[in-house]
Order: structure tokens, then sequence, then C-alpha cells
């Protein structure tokens, strides 16, 4: 099925939809993005992707192109158009495309940014067979530049690390830096001690997840102890249990870490519970 995609105000089939050779975001990768959810036809945690968006676009000195009703009004339109059940929304703004490449920002008075926006149909992604069986982790070096609390486009490092990965025959990589680890090629990374959860805090050193923001809040409406700190990726391997989250995998248990089987092997239980309560009211708040 041919996709309706969003480019710069207009809906078009993908294989009409046109970006400019000399747009910086293909250039520079100087653009930003967000992935939303779509459960049940419905959008989940739009406001929480729209305020990062926002965070994300002045931290580089971008302007919004588009006013939070208008995005909330694409993402449905996609949502209808492309009859998304479960998927994701995809996003991105960059600053445009000048005259012609030049490291300088382009003047945002005569270039208009370019924004985009497109679905992807995913059924089945709340009832993932994964999250029965977990996922398996090797550890690699954290190379990415020092701003990644900034949702951008630059995922060549992250993209690398999923190679390293599949090559290794595991399913993704958790980053280290200076012996602790920071984050997951696309997720956030905690581990669970004695029904402790642990993840590290928020920093310019990861991406503040969205998923993450929802899960500790209803970790700790649930009674849930949870500790935001560093930990080292020894202290992983001899957790109880490990899980990532985003807004693409949910929470997603992890069973291996570094060839390590952690506890007996098999999924434990806090992260299914988390999973479970992070579905439900998700969906409950889900526009
Ligand atoms: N960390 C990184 C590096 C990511 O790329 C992502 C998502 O793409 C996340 C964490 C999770 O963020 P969210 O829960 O907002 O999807």
């Amino acid at each position: 099925m041919t996709r309706t995609v969003y480019v710069n105000g207009e809906y078009l089939p993908e294989n009409e939809a046109k970006i400019s050779i000399f747009d910086r975001g293909f250039l520079m990768a100087d653009g930003v993005y967000e992935v939303t959810s779509v459960l049940e036809g419905k959008l989940i945690d739009f406001d929480g992707h729209a305020v990062r968006l926002q965070r994300s676009l002045d931290e580089l000195d971008m302007n919004n192109p588009i006013s939070k009703e208008d995005l909330l009004e694409v993402h449905r339109e996609l949502v209808r158009a492309n009859e998304i059940d479960e998927g994701l929304i995809y996003l991105q703004i960059t600053r445009g495309a000048p005259d012609d490449r030049d490291f300088v920002f382009p003047d945002p008075e005569t270039t208009p940014q370019t924004i985009v926006l497109f679905t992807q149909n995913k059924p089945g992604l709340a009832n993932a067979p994964t999250a029965q069986k977990g996922i398996k982790v090797i550890s690699i070096d954290d190379e990415r530049w020092g701003r990644r609390d900034i949702k951008t486009v630059q995922l060549l490092y992250p993209s690398m690390g999923k190679m390293m990965a599949k090559k290794a025959g595991k399913d993704d990589a958790w980053m280290v830096e200076d012996g602790f680890v920071t984050e997951g090629t696309s997720n956030n990374a905690y581990i669970v001690k004695g029904n402790k959860i642990i993840t590290r805090a928020l920093s310019n050193e990861i991406l503040h997840g969205i998923t993450r923001a929802a899960v500790l809040r209803f970790a700790r409406e649930a009674q849930m102890e949870v500790e935001e700190r560093n930990f080292t990726i020894d202290e992983a391997k001899e957790a109880d249990e490990a899980f990532i989250t985003s807004a693409s995998t949910f929470v997603m248990p992890v069973v291996e870490i570094d060839d390590v089987s952690l506890g007996d092997g098999q999924v434990g239980s806090v992260a299914p519970r988390l999973r479970e309560i992070y579905l439900e009211e998700s969906l409950k708040k889900a526009i």
C-alpha cells in the first residue's frame, strides 16, 4: 500500500514526496525528530512528544514551523488516511534548504524549514512476542556527541551499534561511557535489584525518554522503588532483571548482557508488570 505522507503542509503519496538536496537535514544532520506510538488508532503521550520536540528545537535555535494543535491534526489525519491501528508516527523538522551548502545557519526569514511526517504500520506492536522472551544485548563504547538530550537525526553511531549487536547475533547494544551505562541505541536502560528499579538520572548524556518519564511515574504510583543513578555494566550483569523503554518497544525485558544470563535467564516479574501498567495507563490517556 502506498502511504500518505505529510511534507511541508501537503498530504502526498509517499512516492511523490520530495526534499531538496540542499536540505540541511540531509547535508548536516541539522534536524530533530520524534516517534509517537499509535495503539487502537490513538496517539500515546502526544503531549510529551510535543513538549520534547519544542525543547530540542529551542536547544538548536530552530523555529517551530507548526503549532501544537496543527501537529496533532496532522498526526490524526495520517493515522486516518493510512488506517493505522497499531504503529508509529515519525516526525522530522530540519532547518530547511538554503540556496547553497554552508556551515552557517541560514536566515529563518528566507529559508523555510522542512517538516515531514510519515506512518509505520506495526500490527501486533502491543503484543510483540519478543516481550515474552526478552532481548539480548551487548555492551559497546558510547561514541556519540555530548548533547544526547537533544533528539537529533544524527543516528549513525546508534545505527552502527545495532549492526554490532546484529553481527554478534544479539538484539541491541547498551552504550557505556566512563564505565557507566548511558542507554541503549534507541532506548533507555534499566536494571532491577531486589525489586528496586535503577536507571541513569537525566542529564545531557542521555535522551529524556517520554516512555521513561511515564514508566517511572507509574512505577512510583504502584509503590515500586525507583533509584535514578549511574550503574556499571558489571552491576547490570549481576542484576535480577533488566529492561529497556522506548515509544516503539514500550517496556521490553532484557535477559542477557554480553553473553551473561540475568537471574535465571528468563523474563522476570518487574518488567512484564511495568509493561502491562504502561500499556493500560497510556491507553487510557491516548488521544
Ligand atoms: N534513548 C535514545 C538514544 C533513543 O533514541 C530513544 C528513542 O528513540 C529513547 C532513549 C527512548 O525515548 P522515547 O521513550 O521517548 O521513545
